[in-house]
């Protein structure tokens, strides 16, 4: 028996077959889920029915999470077709092109809103409008990256809003904790998307990635959606509020030695 038989789980943030919601469904699919997909707008549409038709999946709406009305609307469309859930996962982050490379200090007021709109404040709209939704020991899940914590040249205003977006997570765990509810983010090393596309610089963290990983691998989109049966599941009910990384390790690495010179190390060893 899989372990999310009996649930049904939402995922917001599709956009094509290598976007992280894409390793969650899937691995959602595999351990039994009942499945809905949202996606950003009408031009996705075309790409995300395939996919979602892959998965059995016949719940597939749009909404831009900028728009309280449409958060409403799937609110009340999933409540009309599921009557109650038991996971949500937001997968969506947002900034404009120009925010994510240079200096962060350029970042200016319109592009810090929108990267606080899309990436941050959309977890909490989703949050109050699924509420009525949320059977007990239901479990709310959010996308993190490293660049919260230390800072990941050009990341940028991305980083102050993953900040933002991981304390976002404790303030819901502690007020959706009394209905039994869990919030839990978790922070993915480097994955080829197109929103890391958009990261300048982001290949060349990609490629040395697994030169500092302590396992020293990079981690893939059915990585995540593991890690994300596991949040969902009843296997992690007493856990809430966290960030989980799955990242190889990287983020316990305090200091990172040349790549060339931690091979020649290994290679005497
Ligand atoms: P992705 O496939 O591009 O997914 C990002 C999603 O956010 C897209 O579906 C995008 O839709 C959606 N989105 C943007 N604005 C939206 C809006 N207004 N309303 C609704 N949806 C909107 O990239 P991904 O890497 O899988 O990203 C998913 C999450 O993982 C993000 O939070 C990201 O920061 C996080 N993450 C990624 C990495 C990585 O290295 N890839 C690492 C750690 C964390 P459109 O394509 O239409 O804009």
């Amino acid at each position: 028996m899989g372990l999310l038989e009996g649930k049904t789980a939402i995922v917001f943030g599709l956009a094509n077959d290598r976007s992280i919601a894409w390793g969650i469904l899937q691995a959602f699919h595999r351990e039994g889920a009942t499945l809905g997909i949202s996606y950003a707008g009408e031009a996705l549409k075309r790409r995300i029915l395939p996919l979602a038709e892959q998965l059995g999946c016949n719940w597939v709406e749009e909404c831009d999470v900028s728009r309280d009305d449409q958060i409403a609307a799937a609110a009340e469309k999933a409540a009309a077709h599921f009557g109650k859930i038991d996971v949500l996962v937001h997968s969506i982050a947002f900034a404009q092109r120009e925010e994510l490379s240079g200096l962060f200090y350029n970042t200016t007021r319109e592009g810090f809103r929108i990267a606080m709109d899309i990436s941050v404040y959309s977890f909490v709209a989703l949050a109050k409008a699924f509420q009525p939704l949320l059977n007990p020991g239901a479990s709310l899940i959010t996308m993190t990256y490293y660049g919260s914590v230390k800072v990941a040249p050009h990341y940028n205003v991305m980083g102050v809003a993953k900040a933002a977006l991981e304390a976002t997570t404790r303030y819901l765990a502690y007020d959706f904790g009394p209905q039994g509810v869990r919030v839990n983010a978790i922070s993915a090393g480097p994955i080829r998307t197109l929103a890391a596309a958009g990261v300048s610089g982001f290949r060349d963290m990609y490629k040395y990635f697994a030169d500092i990983a302590p396992m020293r691998e990079n981690i893939t989109i059915e990585d995540v959606g593991n890690a994300a049966v596991f949040l969902a599941s009843d296997l992690s009910k007493r856990i809430t509020g966290e960030v989980l990384y799955v990242d190889s390790g990287f983020n316990i690495v305090g200091v990172q030695i040349h790549p060339e010179f931690s091979q020649r190390q290994s290679a005497s060893a």
